[in-house]
């Protein structure tokens, strides 16, 4: 089976009017279909700059990032992202509309069809309560929820998270981190999601990529995550491990 999203020796690289930074270096990794696939490493490791890679808003300098067997060339409906920044919301529409634009401009719907699965998708979220505020009445939480919500409702190939939750606070990260685990047991849906929490890691994810910090090279991949349950002690077993492959190097100086 070919994988859903292919990343393959990719290096990015910024220009900057008096150096060039290297994010990533020749990093390789393979997505299949209904992966909930984390990307974990320092700050600083290249994961948001990988993600816009995906999301075509960024080109590698080598490598190649193919979807589907195409090359990913520029953004398109088929990656949506959310983001961990709560002003991703358009502030001018409700809640509905925030979740009914992209599918109106990027999918072309009738109006009937896409206020429809906006209104699903949205129900999905817990949030028909607040269909029809606007963002700046809603909690972080909220937001978030209509982030996913608008994402999930284009039906993408792939849902690219970049630290949704980060900014939340721990009681309302761990609601959203079960709630997105939920969404993914109804729809099982391919997701790549961003964290520098070990934690949260392993909570979310199936398969995890092990990043080094600045500039992000491939540590490790751990793909029995599933196996690992946070009530015999398992979860606490692999969390000290990863943290031993990410900090190993480091440790040794
Ligand atoms: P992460 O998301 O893992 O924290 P980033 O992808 O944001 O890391 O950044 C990776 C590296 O690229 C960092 O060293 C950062 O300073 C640098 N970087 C990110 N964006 C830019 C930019 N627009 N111009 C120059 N350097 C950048
Ligand atoms: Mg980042």
């Amino acid at each position: 089976m070919s994988a859903l999203l292919d990343v393959s020796g990719v290096t990015l690289r910024y220009k900057t009017p008096s150096v060039l930074v290297t994010a990533t270096d020749r990093v390789s990794f393979q997505v299949n279909q209904s992966d909930r696939f984390v990307l974990l490493g320092p700050s600083g490791c290249g994961k948001s700059t990988l993600l816009k890679a995906v999301g075509g808003y960024l080109h590698p300098s080598e490598g190649k990032i193919r979807i589907k067997g195409r090359e990913v060339t520029e953004p398109g409906a088929d990656r949506m992202m959310v983001f961990q920044e709560f002003d991703q919301l358009l502030p001018w529409k409700t809640v509905l509309e925030n979740v009914m634009f992209p599918l109106l401009v990027a999918r072309k719907l009738p109006r009937k069809e896409a206020e429809d699965r906006a209104k699903a998708y949205i129900e999905k979220v817990n949030l028909t309560r607040a269909i029809n505020s606007y963002p700046h009445t809603l909690s972080g939480g909220m937001k978030q929820r209509v982030a996913i919500a608008r994402g999930m409702a284009m039906e993408p190939d792939i849902l690219l998270m970049d630290e949704p939750f980060a900014a939340l606070d721990a009681l309302t990260r761990r609601t959203c981190q079960d709630e997105l685990l939920q969404l993914w047991e109804d729809t099982k849906f391919t997701v790549l999601f961003v964290t520098h929490s070990i934690a949260e890691a392993i909570k979310i994810g199936n398969r995890i990529l092990l990043l080094s910090p600045h500039p992000g090279r491939v540590k490790a991949e751990v793909n029995d995550v599933d196996r690992v349950s946070p009530t015999d002690g398992s979860a606490g077993q692999l969390e000290k491990h990863i943290h031993e492959l990410l900090f190993a190097e480091e440790g040794a100086h």
